[in-house]
């Protein structure tokens, strides 16, 4: 069978449902874009449910799905030195990605020329100026064909591209329930590095209080390798114990997850109408892990090219992030892989010194080139300097393969 629309939609995660909510929001007319999205039926293409968090200033486009939201943080030293900011008017939200799809599929199952397909893509064939062509199997094991005018592509990639370095953010998290209240459901732990430091990398727990007696509880390493699953766990049991205190609890649910953070160029175009998007486009920011927003930004820019009609193709997906935040990323990286920067030190530091609004605005990409100045000068500018001086002669390799995301 042969299908066309004008736009289709490959993956239906993060990335593949802003984009088609972005697209569809603004017209439920007739005469808006016909959109399909492809996601994979249930099964190993599928990842597992996922906590997404971000911040922003106000009731978002996902409202509905919030879980919670914190309007403080805590940043904790390893001398439990703990820095409390109030990022106002920023909130730092939460999302779990099951609501997400819930409500998304919602409003497209709602909208005239919105389509959820459940299918596996095998391949899209980039076509010419006219569009691209998906072929999938459905979720009854026939064959189909999809044709696009524009094909966006969120499928995670096997490979990571050539990088100077490439670290992963790995972590298990725990949706703890304690015996009694354990928590201030007004502020998110973004790191607390009281926990064991690893040999390379960085570690720190994340508690994100959900009611007094409730939080997603994680322990979090920067390294080059994930741990294996009893690690994670004696690693939580010290957190929540000797380091939280949390008395009595049960673990009720479980996350775990493998981010990588690299300095790659990732490929935003495969062929004239075939387009690369979310962390398989490199919205992942490399120095954080953090990917929502910059989908976000990203979904919201390509569905106002895609209305305007007027956007130059090569142009249609802008960079998830500016030149000047990947570089700094990369000196960053690199100085952390190198061991010549204290990562407890440098993220207690940059919260310490500048106000956490600027901070968070920063590390989502939306700071003036002052304030990033400001900011730099905070940094250990010695080792940066000299990592800075060196990365341009370090070749690109390409990293081992990508460790399974969820397992
Ligand atoms: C556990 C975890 C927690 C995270 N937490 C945060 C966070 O708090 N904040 C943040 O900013 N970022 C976070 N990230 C990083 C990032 O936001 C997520 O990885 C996000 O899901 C990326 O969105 P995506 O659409 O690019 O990829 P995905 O959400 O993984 O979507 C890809 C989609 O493609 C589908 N698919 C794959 N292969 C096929 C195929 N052949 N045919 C059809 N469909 C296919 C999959 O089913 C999936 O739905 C987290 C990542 C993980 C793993």
């Amino acid at each position: 069978m042969r299908h066309t629309a004008d736009v289709v939609i490959v993956g239906g995660g993060a990335a593949g449902l802003s984009l088609a909510h972005w697209i569809t929001r603004t017209g439920t007319s007739e005469g808006g874009l016909g959109v399909v999205v492809v996601e994979a039926p249930e099964g190993p293409l599928r990842p597992a449910e996922r906590t997404w968090c971000f911040w922003d200033d106000g009731p978002g486009e996902y409202e509905p799905a919030v879980t919670a939201e914190w309007d403080r943080l805590r940043i904790t030293g390893p001398d439990g030195g703990a820095i409390e900011a109030v990022p106002a008017p920023l909130r730092y939200r939460m999302l779990r990605s099951a609501p997400f799809e819930r409500l998304v599929h919602g409003r497209l199952a709602a909208h005239p020329r919105a389509r959820l397909l459940r299918a596996v893509v095998q391949d899209v064939r980039g076509g010419g100026v006219d569009g691209a062509e998906v072929r999938c199997v459905d979720a009854a094991g026939r064959p189909l064909t999809l044709h696009g005018r524009y094909v966006f592509d969120s499928r995670p990639p096997r490979r990571l591209p050539p990088a100077r370095t490439t670290l992963l953010q790995h972590f298990r998290g725990w949706f703890v329930h304690t015996a009694r209240p354990r928590f201030d459901p007004g502020t998110a732990q973004l790191m607390d590095f009281r926990v064991p430091q690893p040999d390379h990398g960085l570690a720190f727990g994340y508690v994100l209080p959900l009611a007094p007696d409730r939080a997603l509880v994680e322990y979090t390493e920067f390294s080059r390798r994930p741990l294996p699953v009893p690690a994670y766990e004696a690693a939580l049991r010290q957190y929540t114990g000797r380091v939280l205190g949390l008395g009595a609890y049960t673990v009720e649910g479980v996350e775990q997850g493998v981010i990588p953070m690299t300095d790659a160029r990732f490929p935003r175009r495969r062929g004239p109408a075939h387009f690369l998007i979310g962390a398989a486009g490199g919205a992942t920011r490399p120095a954080t892990g953090y990917t929502f927003a910059a989908i976000q930004r990203q979904s919201r820019n390509i569905a106002a090219a895609l209305a305007a009609g007027g956007a130059s193709e090569a142009a249609l997906v802008p960079r998830p992030h500016g030149r000047r935040a990947l570089a700094m990323d990369a000196v960053l990286l690199r100085a952390l892989d190198a061991g010549r920067i204290d990562g407890p030190r440098f993220f207690t530091g940059l919260f310490d010194r500048a106000p956490a609004e600027r901070v968070l605005r920063f590390l989502d990409g939306g700071s003036t080139p002052g304030e990033e100045f400001g900011i730099g000068l905070r940094c250990p500018v010695g080792p940066m300097l000299r990592t800075a001086v060196e990365l341009p002669f370090l070749p690109r390799r390409i990293p081992a393969p990508h460790p399974e995301e969820n397992r």
